[in-house]
């Protein structure tokens, strides 16, 4: 993707003075970060807000996560060109555009399919074509395209779901919150000749995860 144009300045100033003052280093994920044109996926009256430090309301009840928040966990899955990662909460597709760009295929699922045909549209236009998505319950995978090189999930979960477990590849990395309803810890899992190893990193704010492995509706 080319960098857009519009808004660059300030993309830069977000870069600079959220991302990287708080020690996202991972240069590939920076460069994301300035390409990616974030005021699209946001509302038009909020489109003046978008590079500023905060989430935004997407509608539904849901928010398009704080930039230096996707910077951070798109960081720890320390992804390569070739990987394949899964999404669960596509919400905006922002996250999924900077997700694109630095792998080789994303497999996004959203359970609104309100927002996945926001996401998916506004992702067309931008031009991605590695993008898969699915309207369902995030929260069991997607085990028809499993394993995955790395697992986001951008919605706070009571534990971690197994069926993300399971789909994870060997190698492979997990960035999920995890805690109550209103308040969370990052949690980073990772698979190493078949075990899970499990470090906290920490505490976080997301709207719930809603599914099976997930809170109830
Ligand atoms: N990454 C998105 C975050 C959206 S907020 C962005 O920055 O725009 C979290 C999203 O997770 C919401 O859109 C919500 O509808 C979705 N969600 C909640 N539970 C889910 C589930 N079980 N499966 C898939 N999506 C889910």
């Amino acid at each position: 993707m080319i960098e857009a144009k519009e808004w660059r300045h300030e993309r830069e100033r977000m870069v600079k003075g959220q991302i990287i003052a708080r020690g996202v280093k991972d240069e590939r994920v920076l460069d994301a970060m300035r390409c990616v044109p974030r005021h699209l996926f946001v509302d038009k009256i909020y489109e003046h807000q978008a590079y500023n430090d905060y989430p935004l309301s997407v509608g539904h009840g849901q928010t398009i996560s704080q930039p230096y928040m996707v910077a951070v966990m798109t960081e720890l899955l320390e992804l390569k060109s070739g990987d394949t990662v899964l999404e669960i909460g596509t919400g905006s597709g922002y996250q999924t555009a900077i997700l694109a760009l630095l792998c080789k295929m994303v497999y996004s699922i959203e359970r609104l399919s309100a927002l996945k045909e926001r996401a998916r549209e506004q992702l067309d236009k931008l031009g991605f074509s590695n993008v898969a998505y699915m309207t369902g319950d995030g929260s069991l995978g997607w085990p028809q395209y499993s394993p995955f090189d790395g697992i986001i999930v951008t919605a706070g979960a009571p534990e971690v779901p197994n069926a993300l477990i399971e789909q994870l590849a060997e190698k492979g990395r997990l960035v999920i919150p995890v805690g109550t309803e209103f308040f969370q810890t990052l949690n980073l899992v990772t698979k190493q000749k078949g075990r899970i190893f499990r470090k906290e990193l920490f505490e976080c704010t997301f709207v719930p995860l809603v599914g099976k492995q997930g809170w109830k509706e």
